[in-house]
Formats: C-alpha cells, structure tokens, sequence
C-alpha cells in the first residue's frame, strides 16, 4: 500500500466499504434450502431470442440466449486455455473469491470481486460444458439465490452498496439463461421493487451512479419476461440519479492527459476528486458507459439518445484513441501517447460494452472496433498461458518493471505481469472477456434471420422462425481471411441471413454453395430458402494498412490484428504468488526504430500455435525496412513519447524488422515514428 499515491482507488474503496458497512441494515436470515445444481448441459441453446417489444424501442438485432454459442476451433483453446489458467483456479488459492467470499456465506471480500469472477466463469463453465466449473460457479449462485435479506435486498449483509449487485445481476441473467433456474427471476423482482423504494432516501453513489445503465440492462432483461411496469420506474429512476455520460460526452471537456493533482484541487480536495470528477474520467466509468445511451434509448425511444455512442468512441478516439483499439485510461483518461497505458478491466468492459451496442445500433464500425479489441489488445494483456495478467498495457511497451512509469494515477506495478498488479479489479474482472465476446458471435435479427456480427469459429444453436437451427462457422479468422458457415436448419427454410462485412474488407467474396453473390458494405443480406447443408464462403480481402497516430506516429493493421515490433523478452520472477509468479520483463534488444511512411510490406503466414496468440509461434508475420532513430530513448523503463520529428541514424543502414500480431509481443513497439 505505501507504494501507491495518495488517494488511490484502494483507498476510496476501503473508505466507501466502511461506509457500506456502517450503514448495513439489520436482517433476518431466510432459511436456507438446499442449493441445487442446475440440470441444464446446453444451456440456452434451442431458445427463441427475445426483442424489446412496446413501449420499448425496437433494436435490429438481439444477442442469442447464452449458450447458445459453442466455441470451436482456436477459439475453444482460447477458452480451454482460460480454464487451465487463473480462470478455472483462482478461487483454489486467492481468497478474495475462496471460500471465505461473503458472496457464499463467508466474512470475507463481499464487495465487487466475486461477482466479476462469476461474470466470466458462468459462461466459461456453460461453454466448455465443465462439471468442475459449473460446480464452482454454483457455490456462489446457490448461495446468493437461497439468502435474500427480508426487505428484498441480496448479497453480503455487511455492505448494502448498490454496485457490486448490478455486477452480480449480470451474473444471474446469464445463468438464468443457462439454467432455467425458477429462484432467480424471482428474486431479481423483489430485489428491484425493493430498489425502486428505497432508491429515493438512499440514491446511487461513487461507482454504482457511474454504472447505472450496467443495471438497466438487467433491469430490462427482466421487463422482457414479467412486464411488470414497476421495472420501467426503476429504469427511469436509475436514469434520474445516474450520472448523465450523454451529456458529459456532448460537451467533452477532458481533452488533455489527466493532470490528477490539478483535477484534485478544482474538485475541492481528494474526497470530492474521487466522489464525482475522478470518476468521470475514470477509464473502467467510461467503458461501462459506452453502452449508457444505446441501453436508454430503448426507454426513451429516441435515436438521438441511440446514437450518442458514436459521439463519445469519437471524442474518446479524438483526444485519447490508441493504435490497439482502445483508450487510455491509467487510470484515468491520458492522452494519445502510445506510452501511455490501458486497464485490462477497461478493455473487457469496453467489449462488453460494444457488443450491446452492436446489437441495438446496427453499426457494423462497432463490431470492427469489438474484433480490434478482441483480437489484439484482450490478449495482450494476458500472458499466453492466461496465469498472470497486466494492469495497464501500453501499445509502446519497452519495459514491465517497477520502475516509475508514466501513469496518471496508477502505482508501479502497474504493467507487471502478476496475480494482482497495482489492483485486485482486474484479477477478479478479466473472464469476461472471451466468454462474453463468444457469446456475441452470432445475433438474431429482428426480421426473423441470423446475423454473423463478429468471426471465429464456432458452433450456434438457435430456434429460428420456430424452427431449430445449427450453424457451424470453421475458421482461423483473424489469422486467416477465410470463414466456412454450414446452415443446418432441421428443415428446408426461409429466412435472411447477415454477414457483417468490416470496412476494412474492400474486395470481400462471398459465395453460397460456389455461387457468387455481391458483397455490400456493412452488412450483406442473403434471402433464400436454406436446405440444411448449405455452406456460405466468405474470404475477406485484408490489406496491410498504415495508421496515423500521436505525433503521426505509424502503425500497421492487417485485417483485425494490429502488428507490433517485438522486443527480445527477459522474464525475471519478482515474487512467487502460489501457482503464479509476477513478473517483470527486461528488454533484451533494440527497438528506437523509425519507418519510412510509404514503406513496402511482405506477409508472411505461419501455423497457429496451440496457444493461438503466442508470441513464440506468430501466426502472421509483416516483414519491412526501419531504421534506428538514436535519439528516441527509454526513461525509467517507460519509452518517451513518440517524437513528432524523428532523425534516422545517419551511422545504420535500413535494415529488414519482422512484426507480429500485437498481443504476442509482450514487450513491443505498435506506433513507429514516422520517417518523413
Ligand atoms: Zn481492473
């Protein structure tokens, strides 16, 4: 703790669990019935999807019930890979979710963590159809389920803070959907109406009015099942007293690096600076609430409200976008610079974010955008073998070591690979990730079809127009550009089907049964009667591309990984953590190199790996001339911002660098100053 600034979150939160705690209300335990063990294998596979039906308004598209979606191929590793790593053991020897968690009946963590666990180990479980897993996640849901307070509330006695429920409300709706379990909906009921009156004595706070619209989802999620018009007062109470992103973002005011001391004093002091203003510009706020006006717009029925996403990726894109898809956030908003870092916790809950928002947009840019995250910087902040994981990652990355780094507010572990760097957060929020991601693979759409919304392989299991559908998609996307989807309805049937086509794809072919037909922009539309065993080939057309970034900066993309330089790693333990180690990472070679703008590139295309991201084995390699540009250096392990002018060595020739996808290279170079 000594080694973090004044005011950390650490510290908020210890003052807002103490808070919590004095403030608990008195209870009487129910009596507990015995937790059972849900039946279900397959979860939600075989259920109709469910739209917002008036007074809500209409969305286009509908995410799939969970479960039904099985991955295959890299991306079954992926999540197997989970599962053998922190993932499928942490509560083996982390008691923030062991089993003294007050989330199953126990005196300890009883605040945000094991709901974020179960947040990603409830679909991981359901996908990977694992006995064991299932039987962890149920510790916590039997518990949770068989222990309401008397006035309607859930959850620890010892906090009643609103924002660790709206986490576990995104856990029982999922497991909902895999279980068909009868104690949650009602449940969720009481909790809601009693939510609704003591709401307006004891309104949201810190991170709950933050996350509001978190809730809504659940809020409405339930409205789709009961109708009960007391959930539509709810969601505009939770809209009331949550803080107003839409407007904040209309009139976007943090345009710089956050200068945290300077934001400190014109909030009137600490307090004050992490009661409101902090948390505007908080990076895990502004993910969350990426999908706060898509999810209202469906209260409010106005398109307006619907599309003030595109409002706020772009001013978070204008004044802080990174070459990895995502802001920079360390842990508040900072800036441009490719040194600057991003909270893994901030990257899981932006995907989370953008796959609701896909499905009630329609927007294709933000399905491009999901797969950018996914694919590059979800990985990347993870080792290969998911047993430790980075707080902050930075696309220019030279160095993981205690060293002082260039962080907002966040303390010197931040970028070491570990158990827990700097903050628990993310140890407990990171699973959400891949689970959540292939669950939103595949979408319903509102005319009665199917829609592929982002590609990897994988296996669907759905009902349309009454009728059980199965798609297979056999892919090695994004490694490859190819994609093979075999429709399998149990009968001969009509119904449109979309292919969301990124916009990175100018020459996209697509065939059905070895017929051409036209690909269109965003999303192409097949209308035809599909026999079962009707394949569609799809082959993107994925060019290496150069982006400008801070100081234009360079950086490459081909299809939907980002490349980096890697840097010759060396790991050194820096202390044991049971199972897992934390590491700090040296770099072993050079990596000040500049790149002409205009340069030639050659690809290269390799097997991939068992551990699909592995830098060892680089699935796609982009080979290309650089130079040494000797003035740009490291400062205290961190590299210095890209320089705007950068003077090549007039002693070294050019010389051939090789680039690999971003998130193998742990240690690596994404932005290049620009030679001319
Ligand atoms: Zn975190």
């Amino acid at each position: 703790m000594s080694q973090l600034p004044p005011m950390s979150r650490r510290a908020f939160l210890q003052g807002a669990a103490l808070a919590g705690a004095m403030s608990a209300l008195t209870f009487r335990p129910l009596m507990a019935t015995a937790g059972s063990t849900p039946a279900s294998a397959t979860g939600g596979a075989g259920q109709a999807p469910l739209f917002p039906q008036a007074p809500l308004m209409p969305q286009p598209f509908a995410l799939l019930p969970a479960g039904s979606i099985k991955p295959g191929g890299w991306l079954l590793r992926q999540l197997q890979i989970q599962a053998g790593g922190l993932g499928g053991h942490l509560d083996e020897f982390w008691p923030i979710v062991g089993p003294d968690s007050g989330w199953s009946g126990g005196t300890g963590e009883s605040w945000e963590d094991g709901p974020y666990f179960l947040d990603g180990l409830v679909p991981l479980a359901w996908q990977l159809d694992s006995p064991k897993l299932k039987a962890k996640a149920m510790r916590f849901i039997n518990w949770t389920l068989d222990h309401p307070w008397d006035n309607g509330m859930f959850g620890p006695r010892s906090n009643d803070d609103w924002w660790p429920r709206m986490v576990m409300l995104k856990v029982l709706t999922q497991y909902h959907e895999l279980a068909d379990d009868p104690r949650v909906m009602p449940l969720m009921t009481r909790y809601f109406h009693y939510q609704l009156q003591a709401m307006p004595a004891r309104p949201l706070r810190d991170w709950g009015r933050m996350r509001w619209q978190d809730e809504l989802v659940s809020v409405l999620w339930l409205y789709q099942r009961t109708r009960d018009p007391k959930l539509l007062e709810l969601a505009q109470l939770l809209r009331q007293q949550g803080y107003d992103w839409q407007g904040a973002f209309a009139h976007f005011r943090f345009t710089q690096k956050v200068d945290a001391d300077a934001l400190r004093k014109q909030a009137g002091g600490a307090d004050a600076f992490m009661e409101d203003l902090g948390l505007q510009v908080h990076g895990v706020n502004n993910a969350q609430a990426l999908k706060a006006s898509p999810v209202w717009s469906i209260v409010s029925g106005s398109a307006g409200d619907r599309d003030a996403v595109h409002r706020q990726l772009q001013m978070l894109d204008t004044y802080h976008g990174l070459p990895n898809g995502m802001f920079s956030a360390d842990e508040h908003l900072a800036g441009r610079s490719p040194s600057q870092g991003t909270e893994l916790c901030t990257v899981v809950e932006t995907m989370y974010s953008l796959e609701l928002a896909l499905a009630i947009t329609g927007d294709t840019a933000l399905g491009d955008r999901l797969e950018r995250i996914a694919f590059n910087a979800l990985p990347a902040a993870l080792t290969d073998d998911m047993w430790a994981h980075q707080y902050n990652q930075q696309p220019n990355q030279v160095e993981c070591s205690l060293h002082r780094q260039p962080w907002t507010s966040d303390g010197p572990e931040s970028n070491l690979f570990g158990l827990e760097p700097n903050f628990r957060c993310c140890t407990a929020n990171f699973h959400q990730g891949w689970p959540k991601f292939t669950n939103s693979l595949w979408m319903a759409t509102a005319d009665g079809g199917l829609a592929a919304m982002s590609y990897a392989p994988c296996t669907v299991h759905t009902m349309v127009r009454d009728v059980p559908v199965v798609v297979e998609q056999a892919s090695d996307y994004p490694f490859r550009q190819t994609v093979s989807i075999t429709i399998r309805p149990q009968r001969a049937l009509a119904f449109p089907l979309r292919l969301r086509v990124p916009a990175w794809s100018q020459d996209t072919r697509i065939a059905v049964n070895g017929k051409t037909i036209k690909a269109a922009a965003g999303f192409t539309t097949i209308e035809r009667t599909w026999a079962p065993g009707d394949v569609i080939e799809v082959v993107f057309d994925a060019a290496v591309k150069t982006e400008r970034g801070y100081n234009d900066a360079l950086s490459f993309t081909r299809g939907a990984l980002v490349y980096a330089l890697p840097i010759k790693e060396n790991w050194v333990v820096w202390r044991k953590r049971g199972p897992t180690n934390d590491w700090q990472v040296y770099p072993g070679s050079r990596w000040n190199l500049g790149i002409e703008p205009d340069v030639a590139v050659a690809v290269s295309e390799h097997p991939i790996g068992e551990k699909p991201f592995a830098g060892t084995t680089p699935a796609v390699q982009l080979a290309l001339q650089g130079r040494y540009v000797p003035a740009w250096k490291a400062e205290e392990g961190n590299a210095e911002p890209v320089p705007a002018k950068a003077e090549p060595s007039a002693d070294e020739a050019a010389q051939t660098i090789t680039l690999v996808p971003y998130a193998g290279a742990k240690l690596r170079i994404t932005a290049f100053p620009s030679l001319g």
